[in-house]
């Protein structure tokens, strides 16, 4: 069971408050993602429901039951860190060994979740092996297999696949996924990166100054995002902004429209503008576009192959139904 809920956790250091009086329930096997720009309080969070920071105010729950003043080691929650922390001397099934070591755990019982761990992250060939001989991919997953061996209520992981090249990191965002279904435990991933936080999320938290400004799954963000905050967090490219009186047409301060939810043509549309920047990525292009008299840029995905160039006049066409509207506040407009 790992049912973790915040119940106005508050967190300040000194003077300064990082994260105001918040709530979050995490039900459990849910894989939860808390995601937003650098500095927005994450980490701080995950770490106060690991215990290794004590709440300024509010209360944390662990299946139900008080746990803000439990120690880290008993609240049976494993977290895996950005820096695999391996011991460097040890071989990897010494170093997977450890926390059951500490905790006692007999060897027989050792030695069948150290095989259990390894054939579930493909390290049974490396037991071996010291991290030094390991690659960045095989380094993380060993850390992740020293946590699946104690067992834990619930996994928190702070921003693991930082350290990756993008190749890898795409191949461990779907094993962690993976390792999620097969073992059905909750997992509460922090990263900056609204792609993992898409990809792998049953729910998405997005946080931002320390407030929550939105939960939901990734297809509720994507639809419905609550503020302008969470729009332009959530997609890539990011949605489109436009203000004054095409948006007023709309009965909205602003309105936001997707890339993917624009239509370009060379001679017929609603927007004129003119063609900056094409980025081509093969099996999509985005066009950047200038002198609309709307935005500085709008951004649209085009096709592959799409025949204008730099310069070239093009007309824009929004798909209506899928225009957010916000107020002067940033709120959304349903
Ligand atoms: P994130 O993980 O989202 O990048 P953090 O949770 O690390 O953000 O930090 C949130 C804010 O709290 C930042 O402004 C950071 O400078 C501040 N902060 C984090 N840890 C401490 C600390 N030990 N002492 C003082 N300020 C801290
Ligand atoms: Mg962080």
């Amino acid at each position: 069971m790992g049912r973790i809920t915040l119940d106005k956790v508050r967190k300040a250091f000194g003077e300064i408050e990082v994260i105001p009086p918040l709530d979050l329930t995490i039900e459990d096997g849910e894989f939860v993602v808390f995601v937003g720009p650098s500095g927005c309080g994450k980490s701080t969070l995950l770490r106060l429901i690991a215990g290794l920071e004590d709440v300024s105010g509010g209360e944390i729950r662990i299946n139900g039951k008080d746990a803000t003043n439990v120690p880290p080691a008993k609240r049976g929650l494993a977290m895996v860190f950005q820096s695999y922390a391996l011991y460097p001397h040890m071989s990897v099934r010494k170093n997977i060994a450890f926390p059951m070591k500490m905790a006692g755990v007999p060897q027989d019982e050792q030695d069948k979740r150290i095989a259990a761990a390894a054939a579930a992250l493909n390290l049974t060939d490396y037991l071996d092996r010291r991290p030094g001989q390991l690659s960045g991919g095989q380094r993380q997953r060993v850390a992740i297999g020293r946590a699946i061996v104690r067992e834990p209520d619930a996994f928190l992981f702070d921003e693991p696949l930082s350290n990756l090249d993008a190749a890898l990191r795409v191949g461990m965002r779907m094993e962690i996924s993976e390792l999620h279904k097969k073992l059905a435990t909750t997992m509460v991933y922090v990263t900056h990166d609204q792609v993992e936080a898409m990809t792998m999320a049953d729910k998405i938290v997005v946080l931002h100054a320390g407030v929550i400004e939105q939960v939901g799954s990734p297809l509720d963000l994507y639809r419905a995002p609550r503020n302008k905050f969470v729009a332009g967090f959530i997609g890539s490219p990011k949605m489109n902004f436009i203000e004054g009186a095409e948006a007023a047409k709309h009965g909205a301060h602003s309105v936001g429209v997707r890339p993917e939810h624009l239509a370009a043509s060379p001679s017929e549309g609603t927007w004129k503008g003119t063609v900056g920047v094409s980025e081509h990525l093969g099996s999509d292009t985005f066009l950047h576009i200038h002198d609309t008299g709307l935005a500085d840029t709008i951004t649209v995905r085009v096709g592959g192959e799409f025949g204008l160039h730099h310069g070239d006049t093009v007309y824009l066409t929004p798909q209506l139904d899928k225009i957010h509207k916000f107020q002067a506040d940033g709120l959304r407009i349903e």
